[in-house]
């Protein structure tokens, strides 16, 4: 198990501002684009920064995009659900098999 090898985003640096920070990419409601590059959230520098940050903790990030996707529906109408739910987690790499 790896543990603390996170990088380093603390809680108090998370809440300096309410506005999304530039480099930070993070989603800009209601329409669930990135707030740094524009791109649809998330974009692939967020998506990469999620690999790095949860690392083999697959689990924890399922059930973050899980609650992003959720708010994602209600601010976009549920607009094409299966659509959304590709853009969420499609972009996952296959989890490693273990044997
Ligand atoms: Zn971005």
């Amino acid at each position: 198990m790896t543990s603390a090898d996170r990088p380093g985003v603390t809680a108090s640096q998370a809440g300096r501002s309410a506005a999304a920070a530039p480099g930070e990419h993070a989603p800009v409601s209601p329409d669930w684009t990135c707030g740094s590059c524009g791109a649809d959230w998330p974009c692939e520098v967020k998506r990469d920064r999620l690999l790095s940050e949860y690392g083999t903790d697959r689990a924890m990030l399922s059930v973050y995009l899980g609650s992003c996707l959720a708010a994602a529906a209600e601010d976009l109408g549920a607009r094409g659900s299966t659509t959304l739910q590709e853009r969420f987690f499609g972009w996952l790499p296959p989890r490693p098999k273990k044997e």
